[in-house]
């Protein structure tokens, strides 16, 4: 099935569905309640929104430069780059780096461009184990499904689900306390850290001056896979750029309000190199694999470009009305909600991926949450253009445009007929639309007749 019918089916069969809605509402609201209370940290938040926007733009414009300064800076600290142009190439990688290190248990933190490029299935596809040590992704990989949302992996699970889950993997009772399971997944991981030969991670940000990868959580899952094992490997989209490891102290507030309504996260580390003689701790190789995949196609586009300024805080999928009515699995994609219709189009194929730009209300809340204030809905309707321009749009889609267009240009023929007629119309023209809403209805008389005949004295 293509990925525009899955889209369309998964859709409708969750959008009502009651009880998942219910569960998601209850998690968004308690997101909603704690960024509210967050917020009242900044003095001046609109302010800091802007310097973000304009320090994201400039590690964006200048993409070439600050990339080149990490991977310099990387080496003279001890570590290794590697470009990778697409997924394959990152993954075939991190399949020589294990050869290399005769590795066969690997640990990994949560990292959403692991998910993107399918690393943990390539690596069971050649008999290494990889184990998820965030919990909400522990959860999710015990369950054999992908990360509902990209900051809370399991939110569409309540506790009862959790529970079944460990229930049918690892024989617990199904009525254990979400302590009881968190320490039961403490249980789990706790060998495999220092069992692994090696640990990956993604990295939050990237920081050029100094050759670091910043990484940001709540558990120390990432620290301890990053620390443990032998060999350390990131692996980073090359938009997470930011100027400099100075620029942290905003990024990671930001990150920390929006993303969970944190003042700063729990655990907040930067990784430049592999341990010098004179540590105790650390690995004693430091790998950074930079993944394009589609990034730089993006790069091309001076508006669209502005999708790379992301710092994955999620908070633009919490907000926009069509995710909390469908949910993460249904958009077929990694990213998903207003950035996700901006950028996967672009990162997975226009030709395929075109019809995320038509999940939207354009209702603008996205934009308005952005912590980098990327105008989403804006970058939305560009995508559905060049849909357009690129002829993905159905002949039924243009004609029912073109008429809309006509109409909404011609006052007389917007005034022709009464409200009944005008409804028939409608309502025969689209008959799709009450499928699962009310049907249409006109008033009796236009605005514009109304008007018209008040003479200019409309009370509101
Ligand atoms: S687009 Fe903005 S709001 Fe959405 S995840 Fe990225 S930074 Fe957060």
């Amino acid at each position: 099935m293509y990925p525009q019918e899955k889209f369309k089916l998964v859709s409708a069969q969750k959008a009502f569905n009651e009880a998942h809605r219910k569960k998601l509402a209850h998690n968004i609201n308690k997101y909603d309640v704690q960024v509210a209370v967050g917020k009242h940290e900044f003095k001046d938040l609109e302010n800091l929104k802007q310097i973000a926007h304009l320090k994201k733009k400039q590690a964006i414009d200048n993409l070439g430069y600050y990339l080149e300064t990490f991977e310099k800076n990387v080496i003279k600290n001890g570590g290794e780059v590697f470009w990778a142009e697409d997924g394959n190439e990152a993954n075939k990688y991190v399949l020589d780096i294990c050869k290399k290190h005769q590795a066969h248990l690997i640990v990994k933190s949560k990292s959403m461009v692991t998910e993107e490029i399918h690393l943990n299935d390539y690596l069971k596809k050649h008999a290494l184990e990889s184990v998820e040590t965030d919990l909400g992704e522990f959860i999710q990989q015990l369950d054999n499904e992908a990360p509902y949302h990209i900051v809370t992996p399991a939110m569409h699970k309540s506790k009862e689900d959790v529970a079944r889950v460990f229930h049918e993997h690892l024989g617990t009772p199904l009525n254990m306390t979400p302590q009881e399971m968190t320490m039961e997944a403490r249980k789990q991981l706790r060998n495999k850290y220092s069992e692994a030969q090696i640990g990956i991670t993604g990295g939050n940000f990237i920081l050029p001056d100094i050759g670091g990868i910043a990484v940001t959580e709540n558990e120390g899952n990432a620290r301890l896979s990053m620390a443990l094992p032998k060999v350390h490997i990131v692996i980073v989209g090359i938009e997470k750029v930011i100027p400099s490891y100075k620029d942290l102290g905003m990024f990671w507030s930001l990150l920390a309000t929006y993303g969970t309504g944190q003042k700063i996260t729990v655990y907040n580390t930067i990784a430049t190199a592999a341990r010098l003689p004179h540590e105790t701790d650390g690995p004693n190789k430091f790998y950074v694999i930079l993944l394009d995949n589609g990034r730089t196609k993006l790069l091309t586009d001076p508006a669209l470009r502005q999708g790379l300024y992301c710092i994955r805080c999620g908070a633009c999928l919490n907000t926009c009305p069509i995710y909390k009515s469908i949910g993460g699995h249904a958009y077929q994609v990694t990213y998903t909600g207003p950035i996700g219709k901006v950028i996967s189009p672009h990162l997975k194929g226009f030709d395929d991926y075109n019809y995320l730009s038509d999940a939207s209300s354009l209702c603008g809340s996205c934009s308005e949450v952005c912590p980098v204030k990327i105008p989403l809905h804006k970058l939305i309707l560009l995508n559905r253009q060049k849909k357009r321009e690129l002829g993905h749009a159905s002949t039924l889609e243009t004609m029912a445009w073109a008429l809309w267009k006509t109409a909404m240009l011609n006052r007389n023929m917007m005034n022709m007929g009464n409200g009944k007629l005008k409804s028939f119309f409608i309502n025969k023209l689209i008959p799709n639309w009450h499928k699962h809403r009310a049907h249409l209805k006109f008033p009796p008389q236009s605005f514009n007749e109304l008007f018209k005949k008040s003479k200019g004295n409309i009370s509101p």
